[in-house]
C-alpha cells in the first residue's frame, strides 16, 4: 500500500469539521474516536472511502453500538477500551459498510425484514469492492488479509420495531423506522439530549439513493418524519463523513428531496446509470431518469 498514489478523496482529509471535535485516544490506528456528546463516541474510519461512522452510546448498565463499520479494523478491541459494559449492536441498516464487525458481538438487534435476514448471512462481493485500488488510503491494519475480506455472517438475537425504546440505564433511545435508503433503515432518537442518529438517511455528503432496495416514496415519508422531530433535536449524527450536523438540515432535506422529485433539478451525470441532483448543500446520487 505504501507506494500507491493517494486517492483524491483522501487528499481532502482531514475534513475541517473535525478540528472542533474532541478526539479520544485509541490504540487501533484504523479508527479515530471523537466524543460528540457526554458518553457518546463517534467511531470514524477515515482510511476507507466510505468514511463510515459508527456510534457507541454508553448508559449506566449497558452500551449501544449503532453500526459496526467496515469489518476491517478490530472494533471489538476498541469498544472494550471505551466501555466495560455489555454492548448491544443495533444497525442503522444492513449495508456492508455498517455491519462489518457485527460478527464480533453477541447481541445484535435487527429490524424484522427479509433484507436484514439476507444480509445477516454475510457476503463477499460488496466487501471486496471496498478495498479496490483508490478505495483505501494508508496502511490496512496489521494482520488484515485483503484476499479473505468479506462481510462475515452474524446472528440476529432479537427484533426491534418502530417506536420501541431501548433503555441503556439512565439513557433511553427510540427506534424511528426510516425506510427508503433500505427497507430496514432506522434512525435513533434520544430526546433527553436532543440527539438524532440518522444512519444513511442523512449524512453530510451525497446521499446514495440508487440501489435496487431503495424506495424513494418511503424515503420521502421518512425524511418528513425526521423533520417533524427537528424542534426537539440539537444535533444530527449521520453515518458517513462528519459526525455532526445542525437540525436545520432536516427541513432542508425535505425541501431538497421534494424539489428533486418534482423534476425541478437538472441531473448531472455521475457514472454508469447514475446521476447527481444538487440542491444547495444537499445532494442525492440516484438512478438516471
Ligand atoms: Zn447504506
Amino acid at each position: 500500500m505504501g507506494q500507491a498514489p493517494v486517492p483524491g478523496w483522501c487528499r481532502a482529509l482531514p475534513r475541517p469539521e473535525y478540528k472542533s471535535l474532541a478526539r479520544v485516544p485509541a490504540n487501533d490506528g484504523w479508527f479515530e474516536v471523537y466524543r460528540v456528546a457526554p458518553d457518546t463516541f463517534a467511531i470514524y474510519e477515515p482510511h476507507q472511502s466510505e468514511e463510515t461512522i459508527s456510534y457507541l452510546i454508553v448508559g449506566r448498565t449497558r452500551a449501544m453500538l449503532f453500526d459496526t463499520g467496515m469489518g476491517i479494523g478490530n472494533l471489538r478491541g476498541l469498544t472494550d477500551e471505551l466501555t466495560q459494559l455489555p454492548v448491544v449492536v443495533v444497525n442503522s441498516h444492513t449495508h456492508n459498510d455498517h455491519v462489518g464487525n457485527n460478527w464480533q458481538f453477541d447481541t445484535v438487534y435487527s429490524m424484522d425484514t427479509s433484507f436484514s435476514r439476507r444480509n445477516a448471512q454475510g457476503s463477499r462481493e460488496a466487501a471486496q469492492a471496498e478495498i479496490q485500488r483508490g478505495e483505501t488510503c494508508g496502511d490496512l491494519p496489521a494482520g488484515f488479509d485483503p484476499t479473505a475480506y468479506a462481510t462475515r455472517p452474524w446472528k440476529i438475537t432479537s427484533y426491534v420495531h418502530d417506536g420501541e425504546w431501548i433503555d441503556l440505564g439512565g439513557r433511553r433511545l427510540q427506534i424511528i423506522a426510516t425506510p427508503g435508503h433500505t427497507p430496514d433503515a432506522i434512525s435513533l432518537f434520544e430526546p433527553e439530549d436532543g440527539l438524532l442518529f440518522t444512519g444513511d438517511t442523512f449524512y453530510p455528503g451525497t446521499i446514495w439513493l440508487y440501489r435496487p432496495e431503495t424506495d424513494l416514496a418511503a424515503y420521502d415519508r421518512s425524511v418528513r418524519r425526521l423533520a417533524a422531530l427537528a424542534p426537539q433535536v440539537k444535533r444530527v449524527l449521520g453515518a458517513h463523513n462528519v459526525p455532526a450536523a445542525s437540525p436545520t438540515v432536516l427541513p432542508q432535506l425535505v425541501v431538497a428531496f421534494e424539489t428533486v422529485r418534482a423534476g425541478k433539478v437538472a441531473p448531472e451525470p455521475a457514472g454508469k446509470g447514475k446521476v447527481t441532483y444538487k440542491v444547495g448543500d444537499i445532494s442525492f446520487l440516484m438512478g438516471a431518469p
